[in-house]
């Protein structure tokens, strides 16, 4: 279900954007209705021979000098200790090994996180090789020459990455407890509200022992039954650089939304929906997750008869490539509505792993056929000949057609409207992928 994360970390200038640009390629996923969300490239979806995983480059605003370097070097392993299942400590064979890297490596090292070392810019795999040996001093093991330029070692260096991802993930699917990732900008209420849920349901185990990353996990009782609450605003950045702390937000977010089963995304309601909430949001989207909008601090404002349609209203227009999305006004202050959320975390849950009939599916696309004449170009019309429910989590359809390029998306919208009519899957994005059967 998670996909696995991997962090690129280094010194500026060893060559962490042309690597990650050159692994992300084509395969930025661009999600072309999630506005606000811009592609400033920290995060991507890598596919390499079939397995997927998330890259992000750890590396925001580059120092100058040399103790700066160091503290930002130290910043971007703790983020990427804290966040990734595997790191890629990526250096510069020709800058050779420097001080800063034996720091750095030292706590990789502690932190017990599977690393691969990566040596770049090694443009001559014959010439240059004894450089490279060098690396070896750094106690990572096997430095693995690359040439991010000229893309060659890639390929190794995949394999190499993707042999440590297994153990983790096995591990992570056989815990089936619901993993709610608790997601927004900074003090809008993501403490205050994993504190009132602790508080109020008692049986708590905090802290699960484990890895560096659970540390911010709260598991947490209700009706009997236990939550893992996945909190981005547990560990604070002690950077001091704006840009800094919103690419660590951001990288956060993408890690906990990855590992989550559904994301509530919490929303100031002294504020309204600001742009960072919508790319906190499109984060959510892209990586198809069950979905509740909190609206919080609901105690705090003015209200009268019409304040929620109003404020309903402004969430919906903001945030129109989510309509599935379900919406609650909370304050965790208060614990106005809490029981409620839990409620709606179970509903979301379920639809997000719903299974419907291709028997019933069929049923509803021949009769949206006809009620609505899917659209033609040149002369030809979109058929629509069968349709059936490949996947769940979330629930993704495969749809049968003649000519994809017929397909437009205001019609993909009406199939999947007719088939939320039928069975609701309210809080959960549907995909659709279509094939052509001629
Ligand atoms: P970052 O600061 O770590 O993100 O590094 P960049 O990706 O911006 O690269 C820094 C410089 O190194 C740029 O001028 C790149 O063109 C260069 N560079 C990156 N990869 C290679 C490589 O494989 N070989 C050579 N010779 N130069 C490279
Ligand atoms: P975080 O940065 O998202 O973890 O936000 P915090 O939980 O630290 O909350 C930031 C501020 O908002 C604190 O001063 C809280 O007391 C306040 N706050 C959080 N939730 C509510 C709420 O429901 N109502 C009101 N009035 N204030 C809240």
């Amino acid at each position: 279900m998670s996909k696995p994360i991997v962090a690129i970390i280094g010194r500026p200038n060893v060559g962490k954007s042309t690597l990650f640009n050159a692994l992300a390629g084509q395969q930025i996923s661009i999600v072309k209705d999630t506005p606000g969300v811009t592609r400033d490239r920290i995060y991507a979806d890598v596919n390499w021979l079939n397995t997927q995983f998330t890259m992000i480059d750890t590396g925001g605003i580059e120092p100058s000098t040399n103790d700066l370097i160091l503290k930002s070097m130290r910043e971007q392993a703790e983020i990427a200790i804290e966040t990734a299942d595997v790191i890629i400590f990526l250096t510069d064979v020709r800058q050779g090994v420097v001080d800063a890297d034996f720091q750095v490596a030292n706590m990789i090292r502690r932190s017990g996180k599977p690393v691969v070392l990566v040596v770049n810019k090694v443009d001559n795999f014959k010439t240059m090789m004894a450089d490279v040996y060098e690396f070896y001093n750094l106690g990572l093991g096997d430095p693995m020459p690359i040439s991010g330029n000229s893309k060659l070692g890639l390929g190794d260096m995949l394999d190499e990455v993707i042999k440590h991802f297994k153990p983790g993930t096995a591990e992570e699917e056989e815990d089936e407890r619901p993993h709610v990732a608790i997601v927004g900008k900074p003090n809008v209420g993501k403490s205050s509200l994993i504190n009132k849920l602790t508080g109020e349901n008692r049986v708590i185990v905090s802290n699960i022992a484990g890895t560096t990353r659970d540390a911010i996990d709260t598991v947490i009782k209700h009706n009997g039954k236990e939550y893992v609450f996945i909190d981005t605003a547990g560990l604070r950045r002690k950077s001091k650089i704006k840009e800094d702390i919103e690419r660590y937000s951001i990288i956060r977010t993408v890690s906990a939304v990855e590992r989550a089963n559904v994301v509530v995304l919490m929303i100031d309601a002294k504020e309204g929906v600001t742009e960072q909430d919508a790319k906190i949001a499109g984060i959510a989207h892209e990586r198809g997750k069950g979905m509740i909008i909190a609206v919080n601090k609901w105690d705090a404002i003015e209200k009268d008869d019409k304040t929620m349609n109003k404020f309903t209203k402004d969430v919906r227009e903001k945030l129109a490539f989510m309509p599935y999305a379900e919406m609650l006004f909370i304050s965790a202050e208060t614990g106005q509505r809490l029981p409620k959320l839990f409620d709606t975390i179970d509903a979301v849950i379920e639809n997000h792993a719903m299974r419907v009939g291709t028997g019933v599916l069929n049923e509803i696309l021949s009769e949206a056929v006809a009620m609505k004449q899917p659209p033609s170009d040149k002369g030809r019309r979109l058929r629509l000949y069968y349709i059936t429910q490949v996947s769940v989590k979330p629930p993704t359809f495969v749809i049968f057609i003649n000519d994809k390029e017929l397909t437009h998306f205001s019609y993909t919208r009406y199939i999947e409207n007719q088939i939320r009519e039928t069975f609701g899957f309210r809080g959960t994005p549907l995909h659709f992928i279509y094939r052509e059967r001629k």
